[in-house]
């Protein structure tokens, strides 16, 4: 075992403002919904240029109201990449619909518009693409493939905060945007997500299902009395609080500085590294990487990792494709479905990636790594 520190995969950073902006919360009259929901939806929505932000306590949560506001329902079918976190797939079967798995690019690990394609059925509501490691994925391409086919198309983009196609932003290149504030994502709230779109009835449709399915009409409750409110759909509760909100506002002023620290730490690993084996070198000229994770292809993967772990690095595997876990193989999908995630699988290595990180831990992974 090795003396030297613990090197992580990811971690957040949490500086003396942000703790400042979290005390003031707590001090102020709100704990749970209040002005800083609505700054922080408005600060994301400044950032990405979408119109409409929903804030919610995770970005599972974020997904699952993003399959409910387009009424996704028993007896559709949504297409997602089977190499992704298992919460893409399980919103999904939330709505009581089936998930359909596409298969990935060998080389880049994003969703293969073929594969798509191929699988896309009179049933199809929707497709769900992840921006992988924070590489976004074909938007034309999937967003032409869905208009010919009238589906609706989310962007997972929990890995990509702050990427961009084609000079247009994250979050506005799918109908729905979904983003995760887990601490080893970008920006952080604790747990905490936000989906968001240009499309008013598809906010306002998250916004009831966050809180218990419940519409506040201010119409309404001129009308009736200003005690009204009305349950219309079976909603949950997946508010998010102001405490949350403080630091997310907080993290997202910082962003742009740490997306061009992922930036240099990716450079360093690819200039060291010196061969082929990073997902990230396989990247398109018109899109820009927001480097959520670093991961390469190595041929003794077991045995790297082992090594790396004793060397206290702290490497990880993203992902076992998801359908492969006990609970998808029990509702009868198949090993062998998605034949290049299931090889990628068996290769992948991620490497830590974080804003922390300084030259000399890059070398230290890489020489642990080329041992
Ligand atoms: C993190 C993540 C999620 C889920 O986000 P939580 O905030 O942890 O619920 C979903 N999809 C992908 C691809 C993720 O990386």
């Amino acid at each position: 075992m090795s003396n030297a520190p613990f090197l992580p995969y990811g971690r957040q950073i949490l500086g003396d403002d942000d703790i400042q902006a979290v005390v003031d919360a707590l001090k102020s009259d709100w704990l749970t919904t209040g002005p800083r929901v609505g700054l922080f939806e408005k600060a994301v929505c400044d950032y990405t240029g979408a119109k409409h932000g929903v804030a919610v306590n995770s970005g599972t949560a974020a997904l699952h109201a993003a399959m409910y506001a387009l009424n996704v329902s028993k007896g559709d079918e949504v297409i997602v990449p089977a190499m992704t976190f298992a919460a893409t797939a399980n919103s999904v079967l939330y709505c009581g619909a089936t998930p359909v798995f596409a298969d990935v690019s060998l080389d880049t690990l994003l969703i293969d518009i073929e594969s798509v394609e191929a699988n896309i059925t009179a049933k199809t509501k929707a497709i769900i693409a992840v921006d992988y490691a924070g590489q976004p994925c074909d938007w034309d391409a999937l967003q032409s493939l869905a208009n010919r086919h009238n589906i609706a198309l989310v962007a997972d983009a929990c890995h990509a905060i702050g990427g961009a196609y084609n000079d247009t932003s994250v979050g506005t290149l799918a109908d729905i945007t979904v983003f995760s504030f887990h601490p080893v994502k970008h920006i952080t709230t604790g747990e905490g997500g936000m989906a968001v779109t240009d499309d008013e009835l598809l906010a306002s449709k998250m916004r009831a299902f966050r809180s218990h399915g419940i519409t506040t009409d201010a119409h309404q409750r001129e009308k009736e009395g200003a005690w009204f409110y009305e349950m219309t759909d079976l909603g949950f509760n997946y508010r998010i609080t102001d405490v949350q909100c403080a630091l997310g506002v907080s993290q997202l002023a910082k962003l742009d500085d740490w997306l061009a620290k992922r930036s240099e730490v990716a450079a360093w690993y690819d200039s060291k590294l010196n061969s082929s084996c990073a997902i990230s070198l396989h990247k398109a000229e018109n899109v820009r990487h927001a480097y959520h994770l670093y991961v390469v292809r190595v041929d003794d993967r077991d045995a790297v990792f082992q090594k790396m772990r004793a060397d206290n690095i702290g490497v990880n595997v993203h992902y076992i494709p998801v359908y492969l876990h006990p609970y998808y193989q029990k509702l009868g999908y198949k090993k062998g479905l998605c034949p290049n995630a299931e090889k990628a699988y068996e290769q992948i290595i991620s490497l830590p990636m974080w804003v922390g990180m300084d030259e000399a831990d890059v070398d230290r992974v890489v020489s642990s790594l080329s041992a």
